[in-house]
């Protein structure tokens, strides 16, 4: 060990002298990786490496954080040790640099529990052999005795840890095995260290600093803002049709949308899908096969859309994602700002649009209530900076980077929903004074939520025990909600008046700036929350068009049409279509055989037999009264195909006689024929003879058939029944008119 040490240090000394290797540093770099310049803070992280210096990195992903060790790993003599979380992602990058080094396949290896004997002997060889400059190791591979004994026996150039906000309970990627790595390293050998991130807060970053043991480390954070990125928070009512609207509205472009559930992810998927969205679903409960085929085909373009949960989007560098949406609010700011983070890579657009409910936050409460006590209190604490984050009007930019320790100076992004349509703002120089006090008054030993409960006078368990409503701060602002004392609270964190102590995460404290600004108070602006609609959770689409008003003068035109195609063809108006379906074509303005197919009651067979002369005459209609078409809102719905009703088109197909279905289903005869009436009257093609003529009569059935084709006014079954006769059962007569409207209107 003492040994080791006293090597190192003079191999430190021998670098330090080396000053043509820095250099030389863009011939390596061009020589290794055919680059032609740095990118970002690169050149300096590098050369501070190269001189054998601690060095912390905090760069945003994709930023180029692998080439920070892998170039001086390359450089330096002996080996360096990456430490990464991921199997999968160490693979990729061994692939990377193999294809820069074409020479040597030894240059860099992994060792993790995915390696068999053989391919273990022969990373072994190649690192006493001196070959391999980079290894990639899993936190628990290098816990592992016999790893430890080969790693002793190497010269280490240096360590990096990958990914290292996996080392604070703050980090929205935690792994215990993580706060090991320092006394591993102590056992190994010492050498330098770096440490790499792309998302840290001030408390992540503490954290890793302090478990790493390099408090005195060179920093080097790089901006995090993504200019190019808009941000937007909705409220989250009918979400569903907002998103579809969104996606043809931008038709072509390549997204991402993140579900919390994988059952929303497949129900998502499968709308959008009906709704002519080229969409794949993935998620972790999926195939691995499925999995990277439709992750193959996004990234190939053969998908525009994929509806994830947020198991995808590890390691995947598409460049040109135009938007990410979150249908649901992610757990944390570093998760959404990961995920976000996916949208514009090439520095075009990216569209960020999270969808927003309180509901939703306490639905994460819930979950997080299932956690470990310590866990718990982290997990709160985190929702609480997100719903911060979704609630407040400052202009996201700014409150994203400040989470992370960043400020914006700009007044105004120009680039997210609240820059571009501010709130009013308002003197804010009282309020800031008051929660500058109350925060003294409790002795800076109390969190944001109840200091705005102290000064909005609310009396709870915490403001009784510490008997807080003696204070004369108390209750001194209950002319405002809680909300609001909130939203100063955060606006004084921006300002840095206020700080949150980072030991103790959450406990505020009045800053120097703060101090001086409570002996002499000046003018300054703030804005109020904004206000988000509750969602109804009845996000049903069969729904839509109800209340809607139908256009009236288009309508009677239809029902002209109807009634001389009817004659046309010798067909019964309603065979042709029904009036649900035209009071929705009187909605939706359909112009194209697909957009018909959007409306009540038409499928594919029925848009192709009779659409063509009513979108002819919708168009015209249009056209003429320069009507402007919401033709956004044609939404699809797949509520009609809810799982019995599948299940019945299925057992059809399979030609299972109904009786049976309807014993599977537990169903009456009266309640399946209802089913099957609805199946058919939404436009699907059913084959139901292979039942109906073993059940009636061959006779039965041609005058049954006969009545709707030439007799029948309506569809209506009292009609029919009344026309028919005694001779007919009510059952006979409805399938035979479920045949009939099949095989004709279908
Ligand atoms: P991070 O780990 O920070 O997310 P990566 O190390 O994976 O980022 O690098 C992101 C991308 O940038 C990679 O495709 C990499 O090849 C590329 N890259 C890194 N450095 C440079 C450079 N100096 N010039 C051009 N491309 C670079
Ligand atoms: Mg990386």
């Amino acid at each position: 060990m003492f040994y080791k040490e006293k090597t190192y240090n003079l191999e430190l000394a021998k670098i330090q002298k080396m000053e043509t290797i820095t250099k030389n540093l863009y011939g390596q770099l061009k020589k290794y990786f055919g680059f032609e310049a740095f990118k970002g803070l690169q050149e300096p992280i590098i050369i501070n490496m190269l001189e054998g210096n601690d060095t912390f990195v905090l760069m945003p992903t994709g930023g180029g954080k692998s080439l920070c060790y892998q170039l001086p790993a390359l450089m330096l003599e002996g080996t360096a040790i990456v430490i990464s979380p991921l199997i999968a992602l160490m693979k990729n990058q061994v692939d990377a640099i193999r294809g820069f080094i074409t020479d040597n396949n030894g240059v860099a290896h992994f060792l993790n529990s995915s390696l068999n004997k053989q391919q273990i002997l022969e990373v072994r060889e190649d690192l006493l052999n001196g070959v391999t400059k980079l290894l990639y190791v899993a936190p628990e591979s290098l816990t592992k005795e016999e790893n430890m004994a080969l790693l002793r026996q190497l010269k280490i150039s240096f360590y990096a840890v990958d990914e290292a906000h996996c080392i604070s309970e703050w980090g929205h990627d935690f792994r215990p095995e993580y706060r090991r790595i320092r006394p591993i390293i102590n056992e190994i050998g010492v050498a330098p260290l770096i440490a790499l991130t792309a998302t840290a807060t001030p408390k992540v970053q503490h954290d890793i600093q302090k478990n790493l043991g390099m408090l005195h480390a060179k920093m080097f954070k790089s901006s995090f803002n993504r200019s190019n990125l808009y941000y937007e928070i909705r409220s989250k009512v009918n979400t569903e049709r907002e998103i579809i609207k969104f996606i043809k509205n931008n038709e072509g472009k390549s997204g991402i949308i993140y579900c919390l559930s994988r059952k929303k992810v497949e129900d998502l998927s499968e709308l959008l899908k009906v709704n002519g969205v080229k969409a794949l679903p993935y998620h972790a409960g999926m195939d691995a096969a499925t999995r990277s085929t439709n992750q193959d085909k996004f990234l190939m373009e053969d998908a525009d859309v994929i509806v994830a949960t947020i198991a995808f989007g590890m390691g995947i560098d598409k460049p040109d994602v135009r938007f990410v949406i979150h249908y649901d609010i992610p757990k944390s700011l570093e998760g959404y700002y990961q995920e976000t983070g996916r949208a514009g890579r090439d520095g075009g657009e990216g569209r960020c649009i999270t969808f927003y409910s309180y509901k939703d936050i306490q639905k994460l409460e819930k979950f997080i209530q299932g956690k470990p006590i310590a866990e718990q209190e982290i997990g709160k604490q985190l929702l609480l900076e997100t719903v911060a984050y979704a609630e407040s009007s400052i202009c996201r930019r700014k409150l994203l980077l400040n989470y992370f320790g960043e400020d914006y100076i700009e007044e105004n992004c120009g680039n997210c929903d609240n820059c571009m349509h501010p709130k009013k703002q308002f003197e804010g120089c009282e309020y800031i004074v008051l929660v500058l006090e109350t925060v003294l008054a409790v002795k800076e030993k109390f969190k944001t939520e109840h200091i705005a409960n102290i000064i909005s006078g609310v009396m709870n368990s915490t403001v009784k025990s510490y008997r807080h409503y003696e204070l004369e701060m108390f209750g001194e602002g209950a002319d405002k909600h809680v909300r609001f004392w909130n939203a100063i609270i955060r606006q004084a964190l921006i300002l840095h008046f206020l700080e949150k102590e980072i030991e103790n995460y959450g406990l505020l404290k009045v800053t120097a700036k703060g101090r001086a600004y409570l002996k002499d108070p000046y003018s300054v602006t703030l804005t109020e929350d904004r206000e988000y609609s509750e969602s109804d959770d009845s996000d049903d689409l069969m729904a839509q068009g109800k209340g809607v008003a139908c256009d009236e003068e288009l309508l009677a035109l239809l029902k002209d049409l109807r009634r001389s195609v009817s004659k046309r063809l010798e067909l019964p108006p309603f065979v042709i279509f029904q009036d649900p379906s035209l009071e929705d074509m009187a909605i939706q303005y359909p112009i194209t055989l697909d957009e018909l197919k959007s409306c009540q009651g038409v499928g594919e067979g029925k848009a192709k037999k009779y659409g063509t002369d009513f979108i002819l005459l919708i168009k015209q209609y249009v056209e003429e009264k320069e009507i402007a078409r919401p033709q956004d809102f044609i939404v699809k719905s797949v509520v009609n195909k809810s799982g019995s009703k599948v299940f019945i088109i299925q057992s059809i197909d399979r030609k299972m006689m109904l009786e049976d279905i309807a014993d599977v289903k537990g169903l009456s005869m009266d309640e399946l024929l209802t089913e099957i009436e609805a199946i058919v009257n939404s436009g699907t093609k059913l084959n139901l003879n292979y039942y109906i003529d073993e059940v009636v009569d061959e006779d039965k059935i041609t005058d049954i058939y006969t009545y709707f084709k030439e007799d029948a006014e309506d569809e209506t079954l009292e009609a029919a029944m009344a026309a028919l006769g005694l001779d007919f059962t009510e059952e006979e007569v409805r399938l035979v008119r479920i045949k009939f409207l099949s095989e004709v209107a279908n």
